[in-house]
């Protein structure tokens, strides 16, 4: 039931970390696959790259227009493209705010308003979000990306309970922190980057980062038609970070 061969599928953030783990399982599967990033160069054959920023409607509608041309149509949506942001409520101008709340919540929006037409023709649909231990965890020095993860969080229950009679299944994975270029970049910027991995690992209960193909492995389990009952659900792989 983990066969994807036969379907078609579309990933934002799809050239890097979480995404491109993704991207890459999908197609190992047997789907055929696309991805939408700012910069999907290097995301590696068989994958099929199309540029669009998630918080530009036009580049969006564009990207996903091109995609499921090339496909053929679309049966799995991934919205995976998001951004962070460190602080207190103290901490980030309204701009910040603005911003990331525009990528992370709106860039759902868009890309799924984009898709839905094509997923509405699809006998196997289905669209995984990704959100974050972030929306449910209460994380120091994370208030606007918290927030920003609550929404998607939200988002996926509502989208469920809107599509669900149209065929078309939304859930939403939450990582807990995740070995990716993004967290590789939080770590250099670290005054001592081992001291920082270490405290991020003691921070995971079961003592280590995630792998990006352990979330891979999560979203296509929900993307695929093993999971064709379940909808409006988020599945944490977060190293019990959740349930402490
Ligand atoms: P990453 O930085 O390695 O990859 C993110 C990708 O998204 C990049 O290829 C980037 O170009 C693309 N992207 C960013 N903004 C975009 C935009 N406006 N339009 C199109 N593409 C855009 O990051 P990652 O760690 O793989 O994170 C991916 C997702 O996982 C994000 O939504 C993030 O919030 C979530 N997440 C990550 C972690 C973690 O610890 N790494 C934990 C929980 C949730």
């Amino acid at each position: 039931m983990n066969d994807l061969h036969g379907l078609r599928a579309l990933v934002t953030g799809g050239a890097s970390g979480i995404g491109l783990a993704t991207a890459t399982l999908l197609a190992e599967r047997g789907a055929q696959v696309a991805v939408l990033d700012l910069d999907p160069s290097t995301a590696p054959k068989p994958l099929l790259g199309f540029t669009a920023d998630v918080s530009d409607d036009a580049s969006v509608r564009a990207a996903v227009a091109a995609a499921v041309e090339a496909l053929g149509g679309l049966d799995i949506l991934v919205n995976n493209a998001g951004i962070g942001a460190a602080g207190t409520v103290e901490d980030n101008p309204d701009e910040q705010w603005h911003r990331v709340l525009d990528v992370n919540v709106l860039g759902i929006v868009r890309t799924t308003r984009a898709a839905l037409p094509h997923l509405r023709r699809s006998a196997h649909a289905a669209i995984v979000n990704t959100c974050s231990i972030a929306a449910t965890a209460g994380l120091p020095q994370r208030a606007l990306y918290s927030a920003s993860k609550g929404a998607v969080l939200s988002l996926t229950l509502a989208m469920a309970a809107d599509h669900v009679r149209e065929g078309i299944r939304v859930n939403c994975v939450n990582p807990g922190t995740v070995d990716t270029p993004w967290v590789g970049r939080l770590l250099d910027a670290a005054p001592d980057p081992a001291a920082e991995r270490a405290a991020l690992q003691a921070r995971q209960p079961h003592g280590r980062l995630v792998s990006a193909d352990e979330i891979a492995a999560a979203v296509a389990y929900l993307a695929g038609p093993a999971a064709g009952s379940t909808t409006g659900t988020s599945l944490a792989v977060d190293g019990g970070m959740a349930g402490l």
